[in-house]
C-alpha cells in the first residue's frame, strides 16, 4: 500500500465520519482495563462493565485485585466471558502493580513495551496495540477484522496477510503520527460496523470510487421478480 493511497481512505472516511474522539476513557488505566474488556462484545456492554467496576473500585488496581474472583466475576458479567476475562484483568493488574504502573510500563521504550505486554495472559497483539495507541501514545498502526475486510475489500491488503505484516504495511505508509493513527483506527471501525460491513452497504460508501470489489461499481442486478 502506498503513502497516497492510505492517505486518500483515511480523507475520504474522516470527511464522511469526522473526529471520532477514540478512545473514550477518563485514564490510561482505564483505557487498558477497556481494551482486555471489549474482546469479543460491544463497546456499550464494556462501558456497563467499567462503570459497576469503577463504583466498587475506583478503578484502582489494587482495588481491583482486592476483590475475590467471583465479585470480579459477577462485576464484569455485561461483557460475556465473564469468568475468563476476571482471569484476564486480575493478570493484567497484578503485572500493571507489579512493573511500576503506568509510569514502569511507560518507561520502556515501544518494542520493549509491545513485548511485556504480549507476556501478560489474555493480551493478544490487537490488545497489545489498543494499549500501546490509545494509552501510551506510541505510534503503533492497530489492526483488527474491520482493517483486514476493508483493505481486503479496497484490495490494498492480501487476505493471507499475518496481523504483523498488516501492521507493518500501515506503519510504513504513513508517517509515525499517533493522532493520525488513533483518528485512522476508529474511522476505519466506524465504517466497517455501518457500511462495510459483512454485507457492505456498496450505494452508501464514501469510498466508492476508490474500490475495486465488484459492488461499488455497478449497479445491483434487479431481482427476478422486479
Ligand atoms: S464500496 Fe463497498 S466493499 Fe468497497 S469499501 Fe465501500 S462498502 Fe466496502
Amino acid at each position: 500500500m502506498k503513502r497516497d493511497q492510505a492517505l486518500e481512505v483515511f480523507s475520504r472516511l474522516l470527511a464522511a465520519y469526522g473526529p471520532q474522539h477514540w478512545w473514550p476513557a477518563d485514564s490510561p488505566f482505564e483505557v487498558m482495563l477497556g481494551a482486555v474488556l471489549t474482546q469479543n462484545t460491544s463497546w456499550r456492554n464494556v462501558e456497563r462493565a467499567l462503570d459497576a467496576l469503577k463504583r466498587l473500585t475506583r478503578l484502582e488496581a489494587a482495588a481491583i485485585l482486592a476483590l475475590d474472583l467471583a465479585t470480579l466475576a459477577a462485576t464484569l458479567r455485561p461483557v460475556g466471558y465473564f469468568n475468563v476475562k476476571a482471569q484476564r484483568l486480575r493478570a493484567f493488574c497484578t503485572h500493571y502493580q507489579t512493573a511500576g504502573g503506568f509510569a514502569g510500563l511507560g518507561s520502556l521504550e515501544t518494542e520493549g513495551l509491545r513485548l511485556n505486554l504480549l507476556s501478560v495472559h489474555g493480551i493478544g497483539p490487537e490488545t497489545a496495540d489498543d494499549m500501546l495507541l490509545y494509552a501510551f501514545e506510541r505510534p503503533v498502526f492497530v489492526v483488527d477484522a474491520y482493517t483486514r475486510r476493508l483493505f481486503g475489500r479496497l484490495g490494498l491488503l492480501a487476505e493471507s496477510q499475518g496481523y504483523e505484516q498488516i501492521r507493518r504495511t500501515f506503519e510504513t505508509a504513513l508517517d509515525p503520527d499517533v493522532a493520525l493513527f488513533k483518528e485512522y483506527h476508529a474511522l476505519i471501525v466506524r465504517h466497517g460496523k455501518q457500511v462495510c460491513r459483512t454485507r457492505p452497504q456498496c450505494p452508501a460508501c464514501p469510498l466508492r470510487g476508490v474500490c475495486p470489489t465488484p459492488l461499488s461499481g455497478r449497479r445491483e442486478p434487479r431481482a427476478a421478480t422486479d
